[in-house]
């Protein structure tokens, strides 16, 4: 099995098929909105937290397919976690789109096929961005 067209197969499934995509009107969660001037990428991160869980994960955006997908993965990935379980997974995904070793036991889903990005620099920030909009919103609570 080819990894590389493995793990683009991945990206385009996630990009065609978002998960948790399209914003709700409820002051119940925290809206945080960023934008990636290099390359245009532009996201919208709603995150609901309930007694220190995250009980939902919203996003909606437009930008390239790694921007896009990586936003459909972290949705995924954050749910239902604890702050600081997502913050872990957050701290992981950064090291991996870096191209450092990661603890496998918490990336432990798709968001493991992100370790090709480091070798296209450019686009660390497409696929950290949703990331770093999250971490913002779990951060304001
Ligand atoms: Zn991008």
């Amino acid at each position: 099995m080819d990894m590389k067209l493995l793990y683009r197969q991945v990206i385009m499934d996630h990009y065609k098929n978002p998960f948790h995509k399209g914003l709700v009107d409820d002051k119940d969660y925290t809206t945080i909105h960023l934008h990636n001037p290099s390359c245009g990428d532009d996201v919208v991160v709603q995150v609901k937290i309930e007694n220190d869980i995250i009980t939902d994960v919203k996003h909606q955006g437009t930008g390239c397919s790694i921007c896009c997908a990586s936003s459909s993965v972290m949705s995924i990935s954050l749910m239902n976690k604890s702050k600081i379980q997502a913050q872990n997974f957050i701290d992981e995904f950064s090291k991996l789109v870096m191209g450092l070793p990661v603890d496998e036991k918490i990336i432990n889903n798709d968001a493991i096929v992100f370790q090709s990005v480091h070798q296209f620099p450019a686009r660390i920030k497409c696929a950290t961005l949703a990331w770093k909009a999250i971490e913002e919103g779990i951060n304001k609570k």
